[in-house]
C-alpha cells in the first residue's frame, strides 16, 4: 500500500461548536464507514466528513472549507461512479442525513431535503399513490440524480426528473441561501437542471408528483442467452411503437443464482390505465420463453428494488455509456459479441429508450439538452476484486470504442466514470455550455466546486 503523504489539516472544533450534524475525521470509529461511497473502486480519505442537517450547518461547512482552502466534495446518496462525492484530503459536505420531506397530496407536490434516496422518496410518495421520474435503483440519491437529468422508468409520460422539478433551495458559497424556480432566479434554475454540483449546496428540491401505483404493471421477465439477439430485435421494434405511458429497457445481464449464466432481459413500467396496461404487458411477454418471469401486477416500490440487489454498494464498478440513434443489428451484434466476452459474471448492458414527453421540450429549455428519440447504451462492468480491476475496466472501454461509429454526439453526465470527466463536458451540456459558464461565473466564480462535471468560469 502507498503511504498517504501527511497534509497540514486544521482542526476542526470551530466549525463543531454550533455544528448540529455529526463531523467524522480520520481515527474517529466511523470514518472509515462514512467516508465510502457506492463504487468500491473509490476508496479516498477526506480530511472531513460533515454530515449536515440543516442549512446552518451548510453555510457553516462551507464557511470553512473556504477559510481553509479545503476542496469541497457534496456528496448525496453517493451514486456517482467517478465517486465525486468525495476528496482526498478535501471537506466532504455530506447530506446523507437531510433526510426531511413534505407530501402535499392535495397539489401533488413534495419538498424533499437532498439526502433522500429514491426508496425513502417512493415511500413516502406513494402512501397517496404518488410519484415522479426517479432512478431504477432505489438505494440512488435523488439529488445528484436530479441535477444532472434523470432518466427513470416515467420518463415517458413525465418526462426526466428535471421536467418536473418545480424549485430548489440552494446554499450559496457565500453563505447566502437562495431559491430558484420559473419565478425566482430563473438562470440558477436552469443551470441546476441539468447542470449538476456546479453553482452552490443544494438543501431541499420540490417536485411534481402524479397519480402512478401503489400498483402498476410491470417488472422484470429474462431469457436464456441463445434468445438474446431475438430478444433484443424485439425490443427494437416495440421500443418504436410504445406509448408514452410505457417505458421498456432492455437489458443484458447475468444471473444472480451463482451460476455465471448470461441473461437477456426486459425490464417494464407501465403507468397508464389497468386495461391498455394488461393489453401492452401481455403483448411484451408475447416474446419467448423466459427463465424468470416476474413481470404483471406488481408494487411501484416493489418495481423500484427490483435491480438493487444486483448492484450492491462496494463493488467494483466502471461506466461507459453513449447515445444512438437507432438500435441497428450491426450494434445487436456488437453488444452480444462483447458481452459473450465479459470478463466478469456481475457486469451488465442497459438499453433504455427515449420517447414521449422528453422529446415535446427543446434542447435549450433546461441545461440537460438531450431529447432526441433514440437509446441510451449504459455499459456496466462490476467486479470484486482488486487483481481484476485491468481486465474489467479495459473491456468496459473497448466496448465503448467499438461503439463510436454508431453513436451520435452527446453524453450523459450522471453515466460517467472518471475519463468521461474530462473529456465529454461538450458532449455532455452541447450549445448549452456558454450559458452554464454565465451562471457559474455568477455563483462560483473562483470554480471552488469542480468536483462534478465541471463548467468552467469563462475569465473576463
Ligand atoms: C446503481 C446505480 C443506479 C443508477 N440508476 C440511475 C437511473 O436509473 N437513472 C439515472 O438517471 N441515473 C442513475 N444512476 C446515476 C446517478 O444518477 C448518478 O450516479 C448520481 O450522481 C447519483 O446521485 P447521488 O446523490 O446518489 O450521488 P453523489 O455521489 O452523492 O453525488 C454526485 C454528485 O452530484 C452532485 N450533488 C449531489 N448532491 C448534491 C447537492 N445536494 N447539491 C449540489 N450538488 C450535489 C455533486 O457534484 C456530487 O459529487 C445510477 C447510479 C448507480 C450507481
Amino acid at each position: 500500500m502507498i503511504p498517504r503523504k501527511i497534509v497540514n489539516t486544521p482542526t476542526f472544533e470551530t466549525l463543531q461548536d454550533n455544528f448540529s450534524g455529526r463531523i467524522f475525521v480520520s481515527g474517529d470509529n466511523q470514518y472509515d464507514i462514512e467516508r465510502r461511497v457506492h463504487n468500491g473502486m473509490i476508496n479516498r480519505h477526506p480530511a472531513a466528513i460533515v454530515q449536515c442537517i440543516s442549512n446552518a450547518d451548510v453555510v457553516d461547512a462551507l464557511d470553512f472549507a473556504m477559510n481553509n482552502g479545503l476542496e469541497i466534495s457534496i456528496r448525496g446518496g453517493g451514486h456517482n461512479v467517478a465517486g465525486r462525492a468525495v476528496a482526498d484530503d478535501g471537506l466532504m459536505i455530506d447530506l446523507s442525513q437531510c433526510k426531511g420531506m413534505w407530501v402535499d397530496p392535495v397539489n401533488r407536490r413534495i419538498r424533499a431535503q437532498a439526502g433522500l434516496t429514491w426508496a425513502e422518496f417512493n415511500r413516502e410518495t406513494q402512501i397517496h399513490g404518488l410519484a415522479t421520474t426517479g432512478g431504477a435503483v432505489s438505494s440512488t440519491g435523488i439529488a445528484g440524480l436530479t441535477l444532472g437529468g434523470g432518466f427513470g422508468y416515467l420518463m415517458g409520460k413525465y418526462g426526466y426528473t428535471i421536467d418536473n422539478l418545480l424549485s430548489a433551495e440552494m446554499v450559496r458559497l457565500n453563505g447566502d441561501v437562495v431559491n430558484a424556480s420559473e419565478t425566482e432566479n430563473q438562470d440558477l434554475f436552469w443551470a441546476l437542471r441539468g447542470g449538476g454540483g456546479n453553482f452552490g449546496v443544494v438543501t431541499a428540491l420540490e417536485y411534481q408528483l402524479h397519480p402512478v401505483g401503489p400498483t402498476i404493471q410491470g417488472g422484470l421477465i429474462a431469457y436464456p442467452y441463445q434468445d438474446a439477439r431475438n430478444m433484443l430485435t424485439f425490443f427494437r421494434h416495440q421500443s418504436v411503437e410504445l406509448e408514452d405511458e410505457f417505458t421498456v429497457v432492455a437489458a443484458l445481464t447475468h444471473a444472480r443464482d451463482g451460476s455465471g449464466d448470461k441473461l437477456a432481459a426486459m425490464l417494464a413500467c407501465h403507468c397508464g390505465d389497468s386495461q391498455r396496461a394488461n393489453q401492452d404487458i401481455d403483448k411484451l411477454k408475447s416474446f419467448g420463453t423466459p427463465v424468470i418471469d416476474a413481470m404483471g401486477e406488481l408494487a411501484y416500490n416493489e418495481l423500484n428494488q427490483l435491480l438493487d440487489p444486483g448492484v450492491p454498494k462496494l463493488d467494483r464498478y466502471y461506466w461507459k455509456s453513449c447515445f444512438v440513434d437507432h438500435f441497428c443489428d450491426d450494434v445487436i451484434s456488437l453488444l452480444l459479441e462483447r458481452f459473450s466476452n465479459s470478463p466478469s459474471q456481475k457486469s451488465k448492458f442497459f438499453i433504455e429508450h427515449f420517447h414521449g414527453a422528453i422529446l415535446r421540450k427543446k434542447s435549450s429549455d433546461t441545461a440537460f439538452p438531450h431529447r432526441s428519440a433514440g437509446y441510451s447504451i449504459l455499459m456496466i462492468a462490476q467486479w470484486e476484486h482488486e487483481s481484476e480491476n485491468e481486465e474489467n475496466i479495459l473491456w468496459a472501454k473497448e466496448t465503448f470504442d467499438l461503439l463510436q461509429p454508431y453513436t451520435r454526439d452527446g453524453a450523459y453526465s450522471n453515466y460517467m466514470d472518471d475519463d468521461d470527466y474530462s473529456m465529454r463536458t461538450q458532449q455532455a451540456f452541447g450549445e448549452n455550455y456558454s450559458r452554464l459558464q454565465t451562471v457559474k461565473n455568477q455563483y462560483d466564480p473562483e470554480n471552488r466546486l469542480h468536483r462534478n462535471l465541471n463548467i468552467r468560469p469563462c475569465i473576463k
